[in-house]
């Protein structure tokens, strides 16, 4: 099985989308402050050990040493990328306050009004930046693009 496999099916099976704050909620095992416990291994090869971390570098990128996974929900078996972010030491003990979690709160619709959950969104890496697709958009999109304007089988057409 690829890491893309092994990571998105394990997020699938352990983690349930909170419809009211768009919380990725970690329901396998957590350590005592609550953040969820993995054993994951990226591609390049990198151990990760705890579960918004493996989300962050799997959809986001690299933690450089001197930063820490800061989540925007304040909620800490959140694995939501879209919720967390890299603050200094420092820059993390000064946010906590709850401000700064509502400025920069996220979208939880798409413009259709799908609600992105994490089983309804797809996201994608864009250099820096998470971009989350609506898969209900999507589907529908597709289903417009593939449907033929008359079907010939059932117009009642013969074609030679
Ligand atoms: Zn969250
Ligand atoms: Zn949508």
């Amino acid at each position: 099985m690829s890491t893309r496999t092994t990571i998105e099916s394990r997020i699938a099976r352990l983690s349930r989308s909170d419809p009211e704050t768009g919380c990725w909620v970690w329901i396998g095992s957590k350590d005592k402050d609550g953040y969820g416990k993995v054993n994951a291994r990226l591609s390049d090869g990198t151990k990760v050990y705890l579960a918004h971390r493996m989300t962050y570098m799997y959809f986001v990128g690299g933690i450089p040493p001197d930063k820490e996974v800061d989540h925007k929900c304040k909620n800490t078996s959140c694995i939501n990328p879209n919720h967390l972010r890299l603050l200094t030491h420092r820059e993390n003990v000064e946010a906590g306050d709850y401000k700064t979690h509502h400025r920069n709160a996220v979208k939880t619709d798409c413009i259709h009004g799908h609600a992105l959950t994490a089983e309804n969104t797809r996201i994608q890496r864009h250099k820096n930046t998470v971009m989350r697709h609506c898969k209900i958009c999507a589907r529908e999109r597709k289903r417009k693009d593939m449907a033929p304007q008359i079907d010939p089988r059932q117009s009642g057409l013969e074609f030679a």
